[in-house]
């Protein structure tokens, strides 16, 4: 599936993001960058010790990345050149600036992308394993954030955006979304 905002094509994919034959993947990375449970896992465990190595360079220089931010390493043995990890929130209620973090992360992967003039980026659904933000509260948010930052930037570099969703509550989730509010896109 696949929808065209402005110059830049949004697709929705089932899948593994380490497989991503993008410029960029996105990684739901934890504040000390040094790797963890479910796609950065997978991300690290295919992209070999490169990915760490570099991680561990950025927390040496600036301790790590807060929640809604997001770094940049290369990628390693994996197809995308680079791999932008941002941290989500933890979700806790709901009232503790959740959804404003998450918005945050999309943002901030995109502005990085941007930066480093990247064509295509891959974003997994950030937050919405181990972190616990429900999945169907996060979806809108993540796509409306990924629309919001190509408009304020028409001139991006960013010609492409996957969303890609692994497990099957988040595909059905998104395909939902685009078959039911065609307005969100
Ligand atoms: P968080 O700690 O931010 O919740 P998780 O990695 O636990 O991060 O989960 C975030 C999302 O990533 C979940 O929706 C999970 O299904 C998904 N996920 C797990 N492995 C992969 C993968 N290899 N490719 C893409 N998405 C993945």
């Amino acid at each position: 599936m696949a929808r065209n905002f402005q110059s830049t094509v949004i697709e929705f994919i089932q899948g593994d993001i380490t497989r991503a034959e993008v410029d960029g993947i996105v990684n739901a990375a934890n504040s000390s960058l040094l790797g963890g449970g479910g796609v950065d896992g997978a991300i690290h465990r295919a992209g070999g010790s490169e990915i760490l190595e570099e991680c561990k360079k950025i927390r040496a220089r600036q301790g790590g990345c807060p929640v809604g931010e997001a770094v940049i390493t290369t990628a390693g043995r994996l197809p995308a050149k680079y791999v932008i990890h941002t941290v989500g929130p933890v979700w806790n209620g709901g009232q503790h600036e959740e959804e404003a973090k998450l918005h945050s992360c999309y943002i901030q992967s995109l502005a990085l992308a941007d930066q480093y003039e990247l064509e295509s980026v891959a974003f997994p659904n950030i937050s919405t394993g181990i972190y616990g933000f429900p999945k169907a509260l996060a979806a809108p948010i993540a796509i409306r954030a990924v629309k919001e930052f190509l408009s304020a930037h028409p001139q991006t570099s960013i010609k492409k955006v996957q969303f890609v969703c692994f497990d099957k509550e988040n595909e059905e989730i998104y395909r939902k979304l685009l078959e039911q509010d065609a307005e969100l896109l």
